[in-house]
């Protein structure tokens, strides 16, 4: 078999132009533009690229988007005051605070700190709660794209065997929440996999849908695949000058039905589900 590849920029493209058509009505009604304002702390280029990408999808969205840039020198009590800024400004609807951040500021109480009102991440113990619930207020980004690219590419997944393999608070937890909820590309059968897994190629081969969240680079083989399976491939590694993802692409394209590639699969949905996110945050906020 030769797997279909999943084309995820052009689902976003397609999800991004709705989104935009939303913001435009929105503004219509209420005089308000959707604003999303991103903290990036220190010099890291990665990060950086990030907040661009991100900052060029708001703007061609016909969103706001503003930056502030904090110097690697930031304390712990600077970085919840910018926090606690933003939260009481009425024009800002969403607040992303850029990960990781500099060696010496821990992440969590800023990531608290954050109004649950605009979290956009979905990092807020409420946000995470609400989800655990089954009634999110926001849904986390990457996890939610993954869950796009199903609905999109019309995969069953109630019923299914959904393999997730990592746990991480961003990704392997979250969607498994999702998928486990009732609705819509949604039903399924979780199992989550980490790195104390016992014979997790055994338990991956069961997979109707496997996806792979580990930062590893081709980590899934052909042989920890389900013939027919379909495989969606959230990992961005660095090889060289190459991106690869957490699949060996080629040779599991030769057992799946249908495979994400990176880049161009699950990564362009990341930041779309953040503009629908912000979109949400200013309808809460009017
Ligand atoms: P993470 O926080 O490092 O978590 C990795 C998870 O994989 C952990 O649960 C870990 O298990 C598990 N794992 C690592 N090595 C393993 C092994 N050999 N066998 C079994 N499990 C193993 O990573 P993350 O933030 O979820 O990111 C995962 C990947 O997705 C990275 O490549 C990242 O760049 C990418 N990513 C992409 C997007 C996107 O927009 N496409 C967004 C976020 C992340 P333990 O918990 O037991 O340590």
């Amino acid at each position: 078999m030769t797997a279909k590849i999943i084309d995820g920029r052009l689902i976003a493209e397609t999800l991004r132009a709705e989104i935009a058509r939303e913001a435009t009505d929105f503004r219509n009604q209420t005089g308000i533009v959707p604003h999303l304002t991103a903290v990036l702390v220190g010099d890291d280029p990665a990060s950086a690229v990030y907040v661009k990408n991100k900052h060029l999808a708001c703007e061609k969205a016909g969103f706001k988007s503003t930056l502030v840039r904090l110097p690697a020198e930031t304390t712990q009590q600077e970085l919840l005051h910018v926090v606690e800024r933003l939260n009481a400004d009425p024009t800002v609807h969403g607040i992303l605070v850029q990960l990781p951040l500099p060696k010496g500021l821990a992440a969590q109480p800023i990531l608290d700190a954050v109004s649950p009102l605009k979290d956009v991440d979905c990092f807020h113990p409420e946000n995470v709660g609400l989800l655990s619930q089954g009634r999110p207020r926001f849904l986390p980004c990457t996890p939610s794209g993954v869950q796009q690219i199903l609905i999109h590419e019309q995969v069953t997944v109630p019923g299914a065997h959904v393999v997730i393999v990592g746990r991480s608070d961003i990704v392997g937890r979250p969607l498994a929440l999702m998928l486990l909820q009732k609705g819509q590309a949604a039903d399924a059968t979780v199992t989550v996999c980490h790195s104390r897994t016992k014979d997790l190629a055994a338990v991956a081969r069961t997979a109707d849908i496997l996806v792979a969240a580990i930062g590893q680079p081709e980590f899934i083989t052909a042989d920890m695949v389900k013939p027919g399976a379909v495989v969606i491939d959230v990992g961005i590694n660095r090889v060289g000058e190459r991106l690869v993802g957490d699949v060996a692409f080629a040779a599991v394209s030769e057992v799946a039905s249908a495979i994400t590639p990176v880049p161009r699969g699950v990564g362009p949905m990341t930041i779309t589900m953040l503009l629908a996110n912000t979109l949400k945050a200013a309808k809460l906020a009017s």
